[in-house]
């Protein structure tokens, strides 16, 4: 029995071939092919100004640093997402002040996360989490500069805008099993040209100007070659995990557990599952049939920092499940893990979370 695992990357020839044809030009590091990524993905996600880096993690912390946020500040962040996001405020010198999610949605709580808003406050970071795109305007309105986490929303789309498109500034990862690829990456994205310039000039230790603390956050021409092959393929990496999601709803109804938002915005980049009970022993039970699923956070950051008072995050953590989607999961694969996962389902004895 071969195991399915819960992700894995989607690339082909045709990034293969842009990748060798970068190399055989001898100009590999930061150049021509990272400005044509840059102007490609920002047109794309229907912004004006964009620059490429090497993770999504330095993404976050040269857009904090372009907002001015350093020492005494506090970043609102939620509690359900990765540590990613717990680094790249410590390594800007400020403080995270933890907001509750949403209990349906997984998304950031609008309404706590108002609550946590201090003097100190300068910015909110709002991840769009799974994929599904986290409802902005309230937090918009309260006059703080939000950034869009949309490591995992490349493509995601509210109201006829991309997930990225409204934030003061906003994010977006390239790791390899993220909605779209460069090995590792990011790209920060604004409609403010000053932020973007400010993010350039940090990016990169050499500048004319002086000396100051800057960064080597740059991306290669190597890695914009794969990203401008994946960037055509977005639309079409979407559409394949929405028929996958379309295939578990139909697989997967009549359970009774909670099904991901039918949100016609939603990329998918996770199939997360509310089971109403704790997940662990359905996740031991479907790695025996040969199907990697996961707790979709390793651990909340409330968690990490030893803080109690997230009670829908609390909640989400332990009884939410992920399981394989993306776009080379084959159809035979599908079925395995939609038989396996009803299966596992009736044989779990139920344990309710308080
Ligand atoms: C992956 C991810 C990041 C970090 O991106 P890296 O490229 O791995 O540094 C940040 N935020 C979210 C929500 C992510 O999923």
């Amino acid at each position: 029995m071969i195991t399915i695992p819960h992700s894995r990357p989607t690339i082909g020839k045709r990034e293969q071939e842009q990748v060798a044809r970068t190399i055989a030009t001898g100009q590999i590091a930061q150049g021509r092919m990272v400005k044509e990524f840059e102007a490609r993905f920002a047109r794309d996600m229907g912004v004006n100004h964009s620059a490429a880096v090497n993770s999504g993690t330095s993404a976050i912390h040269l857009a904090l640093l372009a907002l001015g946020v350093g020492e005494e500040a506090e970043v609102i962040v939620p509690s359900y997402v990765c540590t990613a996001l717990l680094n790249a405020i410590h390594h800007a010198g400020a403080r995270p002040v933890l907001a509750d999610i949403d209990p349906v949605t997984f998304n950031i709580d609008p309404v706590d996360a108002e609550k946590r808003v201090t003097a100190r406050t300068r910015a909110i970071i709002v991840p769009h989490l799974f994929g599904l795109p986290a409802n902005l305007e309230a937090l918009l309105n309260l006059g703080i500069p939000v950034i869009e986490d949309c490591a995992q929303s490349a493509g995601a789309e509210s109201q006829n805008k991309k997930t990225g498109a409204l934030g003061t500034v906003s994010i977006f990862s390239f790791y390899a099993t993220k909605m779209m690829t460069t090995g590792e990456g990011g790209m920060v994205v604004s409609r403010d040209a000053g932020l973007i310039d400010g993010i350039k000039e940090l990016r990169e230790y050499d500048n004319p100007e002086g000396f100051k603390i800057r960064y080597n956050y740059k991306m290669t021409d190597i890695q914009a070659a794969m990203g401008l092959v994946q960037l055509k393929r977005l639309d079409s990496f979407i559409e394949k995990r929405r028929t996958i999601a379309d295939e578990y709803r139909e697989g997967l109804k009549g359970l009774h557990v909670r099904l991901p938002e039918n949100h016609p915005g939603h990329v998918y980049y996770r199939y997360v599952i509310d089971l109403g009970f704790e997940s662990s022993g359905l996740i031991r039970s479907l790695a025996q049939k040969g199907i990697t699923a996961t707790k979709p956070v390793y651990k909340p950051l409330h968690r990490y920092l030893n803080l109690s008072g997230y009670p829908n995050t609390e909640r989400a953590w332990k009884k939410s499940i992920s399981i394989p989607i993306y776009p080379s999961l084959s159809s035979p694969e599908r079925a395995r893990i939609i038989q396996a996962f009803k299966e596992s389902f009736r044989e779990e004895p139920i344990e309710p979370v308080e």
